[in-house]
């Protein structure tokens, strides 16, 4: 018999947290999950679902415009009701979120509706006053918005957590933030109908991706109607009415109705006890972890965005599977952060696996690219403008493939497969030898027979 309360507990039920609590249940593991908020986490409640299913709503509106090239007449200007898909946003996360809490029964695991904080390595403690031992304790707390610049009036700015359930389709919007979450809110809002305003203090969208796809993002959306301050921020924002008036870094200023800032998340592990506990954390804030996502204090773990390795959901789920496994299935796994592929939900969307050609060309003597820039089959009819941009980054000296990055339709689909390619090592013969899919876009992938160029360190 074990002298704790339970065996495990979890601090927040998201992508991590809930793939870990149901894993250890399975390995026989009595466990106990707390969450102040919805269960789901950022992913499920107020990210990468309801994004997915904006994205989805955004696209019709280029749909509607295409059909006419395909012979449709549509018997009136279609129009959108931002109430009817929040409402329709909001029942299926409920759905969703119901399935989560179902899986948890099923298997066991005790959910707490209550916010917990650490009390020491071996307690926490729940909001509604009880105390509670476990053997281990797994911190899967996630990330909230970071509110940055600290400028006079960012206050009156929503975030990812509130742009969902804004009370209406603004008709302006200004983002802050030049990463995912700004360009994937700025191509489903200027696809919507709303005029969109977009500043960064970078020079270009999405800091890390690769060259192409960046620049190809960028375009694509100042065609959607993106306006774009590059180099720029804002300097202060001032309530009006319901005008929300900025002022940019260039002395410009500008109405909107709302501002959405979207420049980065932090680690949420304030408040929660974890220092007191003798938890380290790094300058960011977050959960300095092993490879088996252990802390320094032996009974205390770590997964997900907490720990601020790499921030995604399917890494969270494989951290909270890992560490189950590890600690209760009596199984040795880590997980490797290595080619993860990855999708950014603008339209057209980014897929993405391994190096960019600026990361290949730092790190290996001899880069070969071979990239190609067309127009999608599709657009032939429907003469919509858009290039759909594709590029391999291969070893020069090894054959073999670093990196694949995609901009297009279903690039987010064809990463997933492309992951799988270059995590097991293929060369470029292998695509070559891959016969093609006619007539696809991906198909491109297997076809690029051309070099378009070739670097060498140090020539
Ligand atoms: P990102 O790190 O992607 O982007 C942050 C943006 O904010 C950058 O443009 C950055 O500029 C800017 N920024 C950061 N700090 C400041 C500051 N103090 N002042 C002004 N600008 C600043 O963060 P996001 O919030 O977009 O997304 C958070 C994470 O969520 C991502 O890293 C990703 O892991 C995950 N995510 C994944 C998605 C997907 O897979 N499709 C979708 C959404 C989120 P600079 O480039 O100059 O540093």
């Amino acid at each position: 018999m074990s002298s704790y309360d339970v065996d495990l507990f979890v601090i927040g039920a998201g992508s991590g947290g809930v793939r870990a609590g149901r894993i250890a249940a399975t390995h026989g593991a009595s466990v106990m999950v707390a969450e102040e908020f919805r269960i789901g986490g950022t992913c499920v409640i107020r990210g990468c679902v309801p994004k997915k299913l904006y994205a989805y709503a955004s696209r019709f509106a280029d749909e509607f415009e295409d059909a006419a090239g395909f012979g449709w007449t549509l018997p009136q200007k279609p129009s959108f009701d931002w109430s009817f898909l929040v409402a329709a946003k909001e029942k299926e996360i409920t759905r969703l979120s119901g399935l989560y809490r179902a899986n948890l029964d099923r298997n066991g695991v005790k959910m707490v509706d209550a916010r917990a904080t650490v009390l020491d390595p071996h307690r926490v403690k729940l909001s509604d006053g009880r105390e509670i031992s476990a053997k281990y304790i797994l911190v899967a707390t996630g990330a909230t918005p970071a509110m940055e610049p600290a400028i006079p009036g960012i206050e009156l700015a929503v975030t990812s957590n509130e742009v969902f359930d804004l009370p209406a389709l603004p008709k302006r919007l200004f983002v802050i933030g030049g990463g995912y979450i700004a360009v994937e809110f700025a191509s489903v809002f200027a696809r919507l109908g709303t005029k969109v305003h977009q500043a960064m203090r970078a020079d270009n969208v999405l800091r890390g991706f690769d060259g192409d796809m960046r620049n190809g993002v960028r375009d694509a959306l100042s065609h959607a109607g993106v306006q774009f301050h590059f180099g720029t921020l804002p300097t202060k924002i001032e309530k009006s009415g319901d005008t929300l008036r900025v002022t940019l870094s260039s002395g410009e200023t500008l109405d909107f109705d709302q501002v959405l800032v979207a420049t980065g998340r932090i680690p949420h592990t304030r408040g929660l006890g974890l220092e007191a506990a003798g938890v380290e954390l790094d300058q960011q804030g977050a959960v300095k972890v092993d490879a088996y996502s252990r802390t320094n204090v032996p009974s205390i773990y770590a997964v997900g965005d907490v720990t601020n390795r790499v921030n995604l959901t399917p890494v969270a789920i494989r951290e909270g599977h890992a560490f189950a496994d590890t600690v209760f299935g009596g199984k040795d796994i880590t997980v490797s952060h290595e080619h993860i592929a990855t999708a950014v939900f603008t339209t057209p969307e980014i897929g993405t696996v391994g190096l960019s050609e600026e990361d290949a060309r730092a790190a290996y003597d001899v880069v070969d690219i071979y990239a190609t820039s067309f127009r999608p089959m599709k657009a032939t009819l429907s003469g919509r403008a858009e290039k759909t941009i594709m590029k391999i980054v291969v070893d020069g000296k090894t054959d073999r493939v670093l990196g694949v990055h995609v901009l297009g339709h279903d690039a987010g689909e064809m990463a997933q497969l492309l992951g799988i390619a270059v995590k097991m090592g293929a060369t470029k013969a292998d695509f070559d030898a891959t016969m093609a899919v006619h007539p696809t876009a991906a198909e491109e992938l297997v076809t690029l027979r051309s070099r378009t160029a070739r670097y060498e360190r140090g020539a």
